[in-house]
């Protein structure tokens, strides 16, 4: 058996409880036997064994009083993946169905996709399964809060600098700032995701979402083409969606769908951008308000999506993003786009497409820009944010995102460019997957077994 594959079923034996991180793992590892092929050195200092493994995971209790004055009880987590080139850093997820086998996935995600940034920053996920869905504002301060105090002692501006995530936004990341302040006394950089009047970055807010685009760009023009009149499927009504519907816009291509948790926008006008942040960002509704104010949409719930499918991949499309959640594209998704005409697909969200639809997308031979490559550009700019608070300054919105696109154009050439020196051009995923290990091992390996 292959050392990518002895490791991986060792894995699978050890944690069967936990389906997400083994998927992640697998995604990756199918990758990494060329490499491990021209180089032993990886095998002979067991990386494989070790950069699977969390180096440490903080779990607690979060108590907290809800506005009846009943007391509740959640379960955080910080996973601290690998801090070889740099810090620990990744986001929050606030989500009913956040355990440790989904923040194990994205941790890992987390330390090749912030390796491929070009920056210096480790990897890292933490969260709950609190629900922040009806909670009032007040509730919500009140578990951001009870959070914290679990949370201060691990993290530091050069320790770990957690972000947003699903359900952490901008008003999450503004309750956590201020417990952090008021338990340390410190006022420091320790969240990126800040508001503009208190560390944030300009060009923070729309960085994930327009990231996904720039990268999609780059993937169309290797081949000669332009997202310009191109017809796209976005999934989500989110941060990463709603920028990236913006960004989509501002490129002369036409959006078409967005969805949420409760059923999915078809709208053949183009999806009214406006109405989108009123709905999503202001009044935090479903997206039947969306329907209610722009009433030729069509609006269609999840419980008549058709089985085992995504209503938004059936609409025939040039281009897709899926920007809402883990395992939202199946193997039959995939096929059904592909077999619509859709050339180029960019992963704003974390390991939405299950192995089986990554491989439908990778024999068709169209775009495909793995989400650990092509969602980088939020981690990037929360790096841009740090610095920016190192150095006490702040720069302009234009200077951020030029920042941002320059680093979206560097990614995709090095994983384009590793997909090339591995014999498998237009292979992003194995391209991708290779660059970012390769510098977390060569720094694993050059500091020791430690
Ligand atoms: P967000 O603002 O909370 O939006 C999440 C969107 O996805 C919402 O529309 C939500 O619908 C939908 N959604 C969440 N869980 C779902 C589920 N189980 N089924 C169907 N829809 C679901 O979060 P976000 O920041 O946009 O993140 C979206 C994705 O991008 C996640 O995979 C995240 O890890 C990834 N990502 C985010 C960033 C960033 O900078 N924010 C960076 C890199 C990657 P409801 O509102 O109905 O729940």
């Amino acid at each position: 058996m292959s050392y990518t594959q002895q490791v991986l079923s060792e894995l699978k034996a050890r944690f069967p409880y936990q389906p997400e991180y083994l998927q992640a793992v697998e995604e990756v590892l199918n990758t990494l036997q060329p490499l491990m092929d021209k180089d032993p050195k990886y095998q002979k200092h067991k990386i494989l064994e070790r950069i699977v493994e969390p180096e440490r995971t903080v779990k607690f209790r979060v108590e907290w009083v809800d506005d009846k004055g009943e007391i509740q009880v959640n379960r955080g987590w910080r996973i601290q993946f690998n801090s070889a080139i740099g810090p620990y850093k990744g986001g929050i997820r606030l989500h009913p169905s956040v355990n440790e086998s989904i923040l194990k996935f994205l941790g890992f995600e987390q330390v090749f996709k912030n390796s491929l940034t070009t920056t210096a920053i480790g990897g890292a996920k933490g969260g709950s399964d609190f629900d922040p869905k009806g909670k009032s504002d007040t509730e919500i301060m009140r578990f951001c809060q009870a959070f914290m105090i679990q949370l201060y002692r691990y993290i530091g501006p050069t320790i770990d600098v957690p972000a947003g995530d699903i359900g952490t936004g901008g008003r999450e990341i503004g309750y956590l700032y201020g417990a952090y302040k008021r338990l340390t006394t410190k006022y420091e950089g320790i969240l990126t995701g800040k508001g503009l009047t208190f560390g944030g970055s300009l060009a923070r807010t729309e960085a994930t979402g327009y990231g996904v685009v720039y990268f999609a760009e780059e993937m169309m023009k290797d081949r000669g083409e332009s997202l310009e009149g191109m017809r796209c499927a976005v999934s989500g009504s989110g941060n990463v969606a709603t920028y990236c519907v913006e960004k989509l816009y501002q490129r002369g291509a036409k959006p078409v769908t967005v969805s949420d948790s409760r059923g999915a926008i078809y709208d053949e006008n183009g999806i009214d951008l406006a109405v989108l942040k009123q709905v999503k960002e202001v009044e935090r509704a479903s997206l039947t308000r969306y329907k209610e104010l722009v009433p030729t949409a069509k609006y269609v719930p999840v419980a008549e999506y058709p089985a085992g499918k995504h209503y938004v991949w059936t609409i025939p499309v040039d281009a897709a993003f899926p920007c809402a959640t883990q395992n939202e594209v199946t193997e039959e998704d995939a096929k059904t786009l592909i077999a619509n005409g859709c050339r180029c697909f960019a992963e704003g969200a974390n390991m939405p497409s299950s192995i089986a639809a990554i491989n439908v997308f990778l024999k068709s031979g169209i775009a495909y820009g793995p989400a650990k490559a092509a969602n980088a550009g939020g981690v990037a700019t929360s790096q841009l944010e740090m610095e920016q608070n190192a150095g006490m300054t702040s720069w302009t919105f234009e200077e951020v995102d030029n920042k941002l696109h320059n680093i979206m154009i560097s990614i995709y050439r090095n994983a384009a460019d590793t997909a090339k020196e591995f014999g498998q051009p237009g292979n992003l995923v194995l391209g991708a997957n290779i660059a970012g290990f390769r510098k977390v091992a060569d720094a694993m390996i050059a500091q020791g077994v430690i």
